[in-house]
């Protein structure tokens, strides 16, 4: 049977390495190794944080290395997973199909959309757990004309603890992730190999013959029939570029930028993050305990149990771009005006609560939705196969994607994995 190579085992990976096994012999290269929730009790944590030790946000890899972060000259902390089930581990769970701008290019998904919602749990049900903090922000914001909805979310919420801890992992396996995928493969017969980073491809009479990948010391060369990138929006336009295939200068990443006030006993730490979502034209709202803003940012000084806070996503202009591994993302004037015009709608909605305006701080610029360096075109909509790449090369990350979804990328990411799997045998 022909060999594929898949690299990276997140979203895009996991579900190219489950669709394309027994049409290939298939291996999943990937950089990071099995992923565990971050360990330590966050209440000492927070007795920690006020020692003021705590004051590099890169320092939470020495604790959870499955964390990687990256800053931007403009000081914005991008954060990506790394290890099994990639970023998916550390996701928030939800799970929003989003895929207007492919749509627009003539990129058909609905029968990979309804085959994800046969095979993951998605589900609304966690509205009935809801804090009172959570219902009365929800009433605020229908009052307030937002149309705000429940967030559909990935997993089996009616065992949820509401610990609010997803976004460090899961100890409760209740939110879904893309290792269930990788299970999947693995029992179908993949060939599964951990902390081997995938450097460069090899490519030979316009064809790849496989992959060059460091695995501790070593450099070993990997051949391939097919290979399918699926190293995430900060990685995989790395490999190609050391690959010898450019890609554009068009990163965007959703910066997400958090609104918040004191509000005792809001408990919002024990909620699970991001219950229901406004969907506004360039951004989206949803209520949202910051953790990289609670321990680093010097101005969040209230107990976690009672910070009350709202987060802006914005879909960011494609404008930046990753050159030698360095991360250039201006936020530009465009960007500001609109996390501006976030800031006075969260403002508005914390006041209705009963805030005062001059009480109101704001967070961290964090982001961690990165794609858009090699976008599809018209052209590729059908094959989904960029034009830069050799025959037997794909990409199944949202590098593909032509511009920010503003939004949880992770099930059309999924979408998209899947039908570049039916179109590559
Ligand atoms: C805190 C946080 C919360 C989020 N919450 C949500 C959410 O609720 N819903 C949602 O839809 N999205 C969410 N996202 C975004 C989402 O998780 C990612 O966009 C998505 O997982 C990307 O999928 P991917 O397959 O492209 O990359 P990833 O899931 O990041 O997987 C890439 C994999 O490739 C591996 N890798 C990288 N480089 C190499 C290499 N050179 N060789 C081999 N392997 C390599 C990595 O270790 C990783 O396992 C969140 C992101 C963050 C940071
Ligand atoms: S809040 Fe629920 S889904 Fe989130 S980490 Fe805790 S148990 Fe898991």
């Amino acid at each position: 049977m022909k060999k594929a190579i898949v690299v990276g085992s997140g979203a895009g990976g996991a579900t190219a390495a489950k669709e394309l096994q027994g049409k290939f012999d298939v291996t999943v290269l990937e950089a990071g190794k099995a992923f565990h929730p971050f360990a330590p009790n966050l209440s000492v944590m927070e007795k920690l944080k006020k020692t003021g030790c705590f004051f590099d946000e890169k320092h939470i890899q020495l604790l959870f290395p499955a964390m990687q972060i990256r800053k931007t000259e403009d000081k914005m902390i991008l954060v990506n997973g790394i290890g099994l089930g990639g970023t998916t581990t550390i996701s928030a769970g939800n799970g929003i199909r989003v895929d207007d701008d492919l749509r627009r290019l003539g990129i058909n998904l609905d029968a990979e959309f309804e085959e994800l919602y046969s095979e993951v749990p998605i589900t609304t049900e966690h509205q009935r757990y809801w804090n009172k903090t959570t219902k009365q922000l929800f009433d605020i914001c229908t009052q307030m004309d937002l149309n705000p909805r429940p967030t559909p979310k990935m997993g089996f919420y009616d065992r949820c603890k509401r610990c609010g801890r997803c976004v460090l992992g899961c100890p409760h396996e209740v939110k879904w992730d893309s290792r269930k995928f990788l299970e999947i493969a693995i029992n179908n017969g993949i060939n599964l190999i951990t902390n081997c980073k995938v450097e460069k491809l090899i490519i030979k009479n316009g064809l790849v013959t496989g992959v060059q990948a460091r695995q501790g010391w070593q450099t070993r060369f990997y051949p391939a029939d097919l290979v399918i990138l699926a190293a995430g929006g900060f990685e995989t336009p790395v490999i190609l570029q050391n690959s010898g295939i450019g890609c554009e200068s068009s990163l965007f990443v959703d910066p997400v930028l958090c609104v918040s006030a004191e509000w005792h006993g809001c408990l919002q730490n024990k909620e699970i993050p991001m219950p229901f979502v406004v969907q506004k034209e360039h951004f989206i709202l949803s209520p949202y305990f910051d953790f990289l803003s609670f321990y680093f940012n010097k101005g969040w000084k209230h107990s976690s149990s009672n910070i009350l806070s709202l987060m802006i996503k914005l879909a960011d202009l494609n404008t930046g771009s990753i050159s030698n591994k360095k991360i250039i993302k201006p936020i530009t004037d465009k960007d500001k005006e609109r996390l501006n015009e976030g800031v006075e709608i969260c403002t508005e909605i914390l006041t209705r609560m009963g805030i005062e305006k001059n009480d109101i701080f704001l967070g961290t610029i964090n982001a961690g939705h990165p794609g858009g360096m090699l976008p599809l075109t018209v052209q590729e909509a059908d094959t989904l196969h960029h034009r830069r790449l050799p025959p037997n090369l794909y990409i199944a990350d949202a590098t593909l994607f032509p511009a920010s979804l503003g939004n949880p990328p992770i099930l059309t990411i999924m979408a998209m994995a899947k039908k570049v799997s039916k179109l590559c045998t």
